[in-house]
């Protein structure tokens, strides 16, 4: 068994946790799965799907543009940073196997999703759409650092859990298309 590859760190005063700055929470696999299912079934996955992609965007917007000023990473690296942060996090094995900003494209290769691993039913879905919304945000961020207003979206365009695949695949692309 390897050790945490993130640098957590505990504030002795308050009992907080962060990374690079971030304050984190370390919550069981399940219990997180758990409320995500339950708050499916409520809303319906189409709405909650879209809720959830544009907290997601939203939210690794915010993170990398601050990931950038602590690491002091410039441009598409803050993708790669971000990508395997979020595998080094427990959420899944992120690979980018391609990514274009100047057209605004981008594949990635997501291995043991947790979606995938704790889900109770065996019918198969696409499961793993709470990612959807991570990989434009963060990726329009790269934009506006080099002066390109992208407005891009993904799609999960394979998942491990339909049956046919071992893995997932996201495939972003710009919204006009
Ligand atoms: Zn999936």
């Amino acid at each position: 068994m390897g050790q945490p590859r993130v640098p957590i760190e505990v504030d002795d005063a308050n009992g907080t946790w962060s990374v690079d700055g971030i304050p984190m929470i370390l919550v069981p696999r399940h219990f997180f799965v758990n409320n995500h299912t339950a708050i499916e079934a409520a809303l319906g996955e189409q709405r909650y799907a879209q809720q959830l992609f544009e907290a997601g965007h939203k939210s690794a917007y915010v993170w990398c543009e601050k990931e950038a000023r602590t690491h002091g990473l410039n441009g598409v690296e803050i993708f790669h940073h971000y990508m395997k942060r979020l595998s080094q996090r427990g959420w899944g094995q992120f690979q980018v196997e391609a990514v274009d900003i100047e057209r605004g494209h981008a594949r990635v290769r997501v291995d043991h999703s947790v979606f995938v691993l704790e889900r109770k039913d065996a019918a198969p879905r696409k499961t793993c759409y709470m990612f959807r919304g991570w990989f434009p945000g963060s990726l329009e961020f790269v934009g506006t650092l080099l002066d390109k207003r992208l407005c891009l979206t993904s799609s999960e365009v394979q998942c491990a859990a339909e049956g046919q695949h071992d893995h997932c695949v996201f495939e972003v692309v710009p919204v006009s298309n």
